[in-house]
């Protein structure tokens, strides 16, 4: 495919789409009937299918019977604990290795003119990005994606909390799988902006921003207290009245779809002719800019209501320098004040 024909490619070499990342369509007023019925199939696919999909094969396949998880016990929780890992290993693995290891696709729709691979550097474990990132989902992540997952399901078993049947509550259920992605993108982004004030970002988020290029293997690559609190969002379906396939979809909505802001390409090439649209840039922003796009696709827009969305265009580029000066104007203007103007500083820049 001719990635000219979507964007456009700099003089360094990185390609960005023509056009600009928008909201969802069903925030428009006066509303657009017709434009979020264009948008509902990208909504429901392929990410949000795929993720109900591996959530029915968890219950049906994967999960322990009820009996078992009445009791908390190492053996379930293992073995839980290994097929994420599997899967994981299979799921991301198929896209590194694919897209970055064996290059199908070379530089045709990627964002950054280099692969991390050609970008050694001492933050990184080993100076590689790839191993860091992989020993760090592995080793850290995924276990904690397992924990969430074991306290859930223990939590349901053992009917410490409501646990609603599908022929009892059909319509609520279904309802509630259509505003999972919501509750994802909401607490998504009050944990991700918290852990982007000073001394947290400094501690925990900075792990994950190593990574300015991201790939798949970035996308688990997190500081532990991080991994947990991006995964215990499917907990929130022990305080909502729910039922564990639901827990699971949003479980898996967090722990397999971290990998649409990290997959550093916007389109996947399939076949000559056929392509995924991998939803990555409004992320892939974030981590070149750094202070723009807390959220995710603007599901639920707070990235806009909060004036941190970058929308990909050159008018997203003149509000993100606009707000860069006028906090450096507050900063400045706050040690004038306490230094009597002898002082004065730069916060941190967004990435370039
Ligand atoms: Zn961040
Ligand atoms: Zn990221």
């Amino acid at each position: 495919m001719d990635d000219q024909l979507y964007g456009t490619r700099n003089k360094r070499g990185d390609w960005a789409p023509h056009g600009r990342s928008e909201i969802a369509p069903f925030w428009a007023w006066p509303p657009q009937f017709l434009k979020v019925l264009k948008w509902i199939p990208g909504f429901v696919w392929p990410w949000n299918a795929f993720h109900m999909a591996t959530a029915l094969l968890w219950w049906y396949f994967v999960v322990p019977d009820i009996e078992t998880m009445k009791t908390l016990s190492w053996g379930w929780a293992a073995w839980l604990l290994g097929v994420n890992w599997l899967a994981a290993l299979a799921f991301y693995g198929f896209y590194e290795w694919r897209f970055y290891v064996r290059k199908v696709q070379g530089q045709r729709f990627k964002y950054h003119h280099k692969f991390p691979s050609e970008q050694p550097s001492d933050v990184f474990w080993f100076k590689s990005q790839n191993i860091d990132n992989f020993l760090r989902s592995f080793l850290v992540s995924i276990p904690l994606w397992t924990l969430v997952q074991v306290i859930f399901l223990w939590s349901f078993a053992k009917g410490s909390v409501p646990w609603l049947r599908w022929a009892d509550h059909p319509l609520y259920l279904a309802a509630l799988v259509l505003v999972a992605p919501a509750i994802h993108e909401v607490h998504f982004f009050v944990i991700h902006r918290a852990i982007h004030t000073k001394w947290l970002y400094k501690w925990i988020h900075s792990i994950h921003h190593n990574s300015v290029n991201p790939s798949p293997f970035s996308s688990l690559s997190m500081h532990p207290v991080e991994a947990f609190l991006y995964h215990a969002v499917a907990l929130w379906h022990l305080v909502i009245p729910s039922n564990p396939i639901v827990a699971l979809f949003q479980l898996h909505m967090a722990g397999f779809g971290a990998i649409n802001g990290h997959l550093g390409f916007e389109k996947l090439e399939l076949t000559d002719a056929l392509s995924m649209d991998s939803h990555a840039y409004t992320h892939y922003l974030h981590h070149k800019h750094f202070e723009v796009n807390f959220g995710g696709d603007g599901l639920i827009p707070l990235d806009t209501w909060m004036g941190t969305w970058h929308d990909g265009s050159k008018e997203g580029d003149r509000l993100m320098q606009a707000r860069y000066e006028k906090k450096l104007e507050r900063i400045n203007r706050r040690n004038n004040g306490r230094n009597d103007g002898r002082r004065k500083e730069t916060p941190p820049s967004p990435h370039e």
